[in-house]
């Protein structure tokens, strides 16, 4: 005969067994998920690419004076010598 103390913490260990510790790996992976930052992995990855495209980009992108680069496409300003995101020679003459 089991005293009802028991039966509730066989029901209790019973119940974290078959719910607590799947949801506790559930929730770890999900964590790790979160914490893998990938978009700060792919911005690394990508390097010198990934720097500053998009401010510079959108900087000159509008502007009429704005001189694309042939190498990459990138928007550059009309006095820049190096494209801002491949480095490519524009030729830009200094004054
Ligand atoms: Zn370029």
């Amino acid at each position: 005969m089991v005293s009802r103390i028991e039966l509730a913490i066989r029901i209790g260990v019973f119940l974290l067994v078959l719910v607590g510790a799947p949801l506790f790996f559930v929730l770890l992976f999900r964590t790790l998920d979160y914490l893998a930052m990938d978009d700060v992995i792919d911005e690394y990855r990508e390097g010198a690419r990934a720097t500053d495209v998009g401010r510079l980009n959108a900087r000159y992108e509008g502007a009429d004076d704005g001189v694309l680069c042939p190498h990459c496409g990138a928007a550059n300003g009309e006095d820049f010598r190096y494209c801002h995101t491949c480095q490519a020679d524009l030729g830009a003459v200094e004054s």
